[in-house]
């Protein structure tokens, strides 16, 4: 890998570039909504400073500040006891203890990828790749995209794209916008380069990255991850309809790590079985290009995951309206019966969540 042919690390790429001018002018602009660039915080860097409470622009459908869900949010597994493990901001000097405690285990996971790290640990991402996990976009510098121009996004997503294109023949499909971070604007764009937005199950943010903030124990994450799994195992025996979580967790530090390997053991005492990203989505294609993940990857899944997978997997607190269009934008064979089962568990799952939720989403705003 040359590192010279890329941008600065940890720096929003220069939009003025003839590269970055080229993908540029690949998006077609008329279909992104004119919301305009959040300011950024004054005291937390690249967020986005919110507007007071209540008046936030309702059609941004803005995540981090209001929220707000889109239906082509993926904010869940579709499958009750899927759960989906992501690890974001690596790759890191953590990261291969990490790998090696899920090989051990015989799991894989979804990374979301910084670009700059690619540059620091190519290899890390090329044993990634061997070892059958899943690679997802966590953009170049970590910047919170409401807060970036719509040129500046396409620069720091398509660089990202490229670099680990270039490390491991791989075109990424997923991405999580750092500190979840969205709106309607940024969506649009994501979209248009062919990415699908993930973000995390409202109360799953396991806050390991308060952890590195000196801001909370090991131990009072571990209750409250408890007291999170203890919910969800009630919602499916009442239910039977509940839909697996996606949790956020970062491979950043060794401690990061030890409390992951302690967390996993947790989720599974209570029927929860951890898999990365296209498992828990059953989508057999989860790269724009470059395809299959390796041993432990999509297709040894074994309980019977259709193709509907990914429409049922998106949605959230906007599909508390049932009989919405939802169903016509899934892929072909996302039949009536599926997506209504689908919605259903959303909703539940959301309403669940309502509580701790609320203190989940503000303490994601400060999230690493
Ligand atoms: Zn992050």
């Amino acid at each position: 890998m040359n590192a010279a042919i890329y941008p600065i690390k940890d720096v929003t790429p220069d939009v003025n570039s003839p590269q970055v001018q080229a993908w540029i002018s690949e998006i077609d602009w008329s279909k992104v909504p004119n919301i305009p660039v959040a300011p950024q915080h004054p005291e937390v860097k690249h967020f986005p400073l919110c507007p007071p409470q209540g008046q936030e622009n309702k059609a941004a459908c803005w995540w981090s500040c209001a929220g707000c869900v889109a239906k082509t949010d993926v904010v869940t597994c579709p499958d009750s006891n899927s759960w989906g493990l992501t690890y974001d901001d690596g790759p890191s000097p953590a990261t291969r203890s990490m790998m090696q405690h899920l090989s051990e285990k015989q799991l894989t996971a979804t990374f979301f990828i910084v670009g700059s790290r690619v540059l620091e640990y190519p290899d890390i991402l090329r044993d990634q790749v061997a070892q059958g996990h899943h690679l997802g976009m966590h953009t170049w510098s970590h910047a919170g995209l409401t807060t970036l121009t719509n040129h500046q996004i396409v620069a720091e997503i398509k660089w990202t794209e490229k670099i680990i294109r270039d490390v491991t023949g791989l075109t990424m499909k997923y991405v999580r916008p750092p500190y979840g971070d969205t709106d309607n604007r940024v969506r649009e764009i994501l979209r248009q380069m062919g990415y699908t937005t993930v973000i995390w199950t409202v109360g799953w943010d396991t806050n390991d990255w308060r952890m590195l903030q000196h801001q909370v124990q090991e131990a009072e994450v571990i209750q409250n991850f408890k007291n999170v799994v203890e919910r969800v195992q009630s919602i499916r025996s009442q239910s039977g309809k509940a839909c697996g979580p996606i949790t956020l967790e970062h491979d950043l530090s060794e401690d990061t790590i030890q409390l992951s390997k302690k967390l996993i053991p947790l989720g599974q005492a209570k029927g929860l079985k951890p898999m990365n990203l296209a498992m828990c989505l059953n989508d057999n294609t989860p790269y724009q290009h470059g395809s299959k993940l390796g041993p432990g990857g999509a297709k040894q899944k074994s309980n019977g995951g259709d193709s509907t997978g990914m429409a049922r997997g998106m949605a959230g607190m906007e599909d508390a309206d049932f009989g919405s269009d939802a169903s016509s934008k899934g892929p072909s064979g996302s039949g009536a019966t599926s997506e209504g089962r689908w919605k259903l568990c959303g909703l539940k799952l959301v309403m669940a969540y309502a509580a701790v939720g609320l203190a989940a989403v503000a303490s994601a705003m400060l999230s690493v």
